[in-house]
């Protein structure tokens, strides 16, 4: 693996076990099962095993599961498989919710101390003693309960006496900071709420800003990655790890999130797209999801050289996802057997060809690796050659085929368009065209030139073939930059409407022979054309479908 940039989570690190702070690392990988992994979680995903990796340390993979209500063991699963196919073998497998009980004790704990109450406020009451950032908040009636009180209530509210909502537990630690954090932060709720892991067990829930340090420092997690939205809530990470008087105490040290043009990436909005059957599932070739990419023919090694290429800074930039289509290129340059395939076909007859002959041509398989060998083609009278590589009336420096015009079929002859024939409506639906048994490719013929080289299949024996060709989700360079700025009602407008009706185009071709058995996920360039990948969802025996994973940089539009 390479880890040759350089970025400040690594520098700490190095620090920390230079000046004897530490003596092995720890890092974790801590989504909420409440959705498939996107292409942002994939970069937190590298950078905690990569780091973890290179000081010979440990990553867990943890679900954050407090939340009884969002979560299932669908997203569970789809994120093991997903951190599995990125390459990264996890540590310790770990569940929040395991912990339960521990933070249920902690949180006793704090009562025990003087640093937790109950509030009978409600949420709005709690959100308006708040304060602001200009004014201080003010504390609630409810405040200085005595600790006996406070920790017969938590009971009960354990033990299900109260509805949601009724009480909560809150930190007691400073109404007037100037972090809002800080001003007594809720600290468990009650929720009656079957938890996918814990069931009924449980009435009363943790908040993330209190479970997450516990969580990590459970686990001896050393550095705790997170994004940058949480840099507020660092010195709340801090008490709770102090005052909860645990033995570990991890670091939590932020980075920016990382955006990609053109790219819906919370999970909330692109649950919404599949919830409203927007897109083919979770892992719709047009989603940013980790599955989602897979499907469309990214591969992991593509998508790791771009989050590391992307780096690890403090600030949150959007990158174009045209990187990303750059590493792919990449990776499948020299893996990728180059075959021909006709996306929108018209038929040509070589009309000297004699009737019933089918010869076989040798081809090369990939020419920038000789080692993948030669395939064989079939050629005869009638083949499918790109509608766009004819025109009847073509402009100055067309150099395909028209009327009285030679081009060379790759891997197989010169032909001369000689007549066409059109159909009521005016379309060419036939090519009728001769060719030169001189010309023959590999045969090393010079005898004359020709300017264009188009593909084609052998009619006879092509492989009826489906190519789904995909445009950006959504229509506008409008790139979402971070969810929890912009959630109103008016934006949630906006976002559905930037949808772009094009995002999928569906065409029905033909490929070659040698791909009738072709397995789901194998990645094929397509001559002209660019990388695809065979549908693991929609491919059956008898139409394979082919997602365009980028198109070759200099190709023509498809
Ligand atoms: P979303 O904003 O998409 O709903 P989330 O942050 O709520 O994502 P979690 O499951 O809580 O999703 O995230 C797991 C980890 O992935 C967290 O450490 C989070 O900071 C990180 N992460 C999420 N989105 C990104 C992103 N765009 N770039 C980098 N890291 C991210
Ligand atoms: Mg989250």
């Amino acid at each position: 693996m390479e880890h040759n940039s350089s970025n400040f989570i690594r520098n700490i690190i190095i620090n920390d076990l230079e000046s004897g702070k530490r003596n092995h690392v720890i890092t974790r990988f801590p989504p909420e099962p409440n959705g498939y992994l996107h292409i942002g979680h994939a970069k937190s995903i590298v950078i905690n095993f990569d780091l973890a990796d290179e000081f010979n340390g440990k990553t867990n993979l943890r679900f954050d599961d407090t939340n009884p209500l969002k979560e299932d063991v669908e997203f569970v699963n789809a994120i093991k498989e997903d951190v599995k196919w990125l390459g990264y073998d996890w540590d310790g497998l770990f569940f929040a919710s395991d912990y339960f009980q521990q933070m249920y004790e902690k949180a006793v704990l704090l009562i025990n101390k003087g640093k937790a109450y109950v509030d009978d406020l409600s949420a709005d009451e709690i959100r308006e003693y708040r304060g602001t950032l200009k004014e201080p908040g003010k504390e609630s009636p409810y405040r200085n309960r005595s600790i006996e009180e406070n920790l017969d209530l938590f009971d009960r509210m354990r033990k299900g006496e109260f509805g949601n909502g009724e009480k909560v537990l809150r930190a007691k630690i400073n109404m007037s900071s100037p972090n809002i954090n800080l001003r007594d932060p809720v600290i468990y709720r009650i929720s009656h709420a079957v938890h996918h892991n814990t069931g009924d067990q449980w009435c009363i829930y943790p908040m993330y800003a209190f479970a997450h340090p516990l969580e990590d420092a459970i686990e001896d997690v050393t550095h705790s990655i997170c994004t940058t939205e949480f840099e507020d809530q660092r010195p709340l990470y801090n008490w709770v790890v102090e005052e909860c008087e645990m033995k570990s105490t991890p670091q939590q040290i932020e980075f920016g999130r990382l955006n990609i043009t053109n790219a819906v990436m919370s999970k909330r909005k692109l649950k919404q797209l599949v919830d409203e059957g927007l897109v083919d599932g979770w892992d719709d070739p047009r989603m940013p999801t980790v599955s989602g990419l897979r499907r469309r023919g990214y591969t992991a090694e593509a998508i790791r050289a771009f989050v590391r290429e992307t780096g690890v800074s403090k600030g949150s930039g959007v990158v174009d996802s045209q990187m990303l289509d750059h590493f792919v290129r990449e990776d499948l340059k020299l893996k990728a057997p180059r075959t021909m395939g006709v996306v929108r076909p018209l038929k040509v007859v070589i009309t000297n060809y004699p009737e019933g002959q089918v010869e076989m041509l040798d081809a090369e398989i990939n020419p920038e690796n000789p080692e993948m060998g030669t395939r064989h083609i079939p050629f005869s009278r009638e083949i499918y050659i790109e509608q766009d590589d004819f025109m009847e009336d073509p402009p100055k420096k067309y150099f395909r085929l028209f009327p009285g015009n030679e081009v060379r079929l790759k891997h197989a002859y010169f032909i001369k368009c000689e007549d066409f024939i059109k159909d009521e409506d005016g379309n060419v639906v036939e090519i009728h065209c001769t060719y030169d048994p001189e010309t023959k490719s590999g045969t090393g013929f010079t005898g004359r030139k020709v300017k264009g080289t188009i593909h084609w299949v052998e009619a006879t024996q092509a492989v009826p073939a489906e190519f789904r060709l995909y445009e950006p989700l959504l229509s506008t360079e409008e790139t979402e930059v971070d969810e929890d700025t912009e959630k109103t009602a008016d934006t949630e407008k906006t976002f559905l409407d930037q949808i772009n009706p094009n995002s999928l185009e569906i065409l029905k071709g033909f490929v070659e022979p040698n791909l009738k058995d072709v397995e789901p996920q194998t990645k094929i360039q397509f001559f002209r054309h660019g990388y695809f990948n065979v549908d693991p969802k929609h491919s059956t025996k008898d139409q394979i479908v082919f997602n365009l994973i980028v198109s070759l940089k200099s190709s023509f539009k498809l």
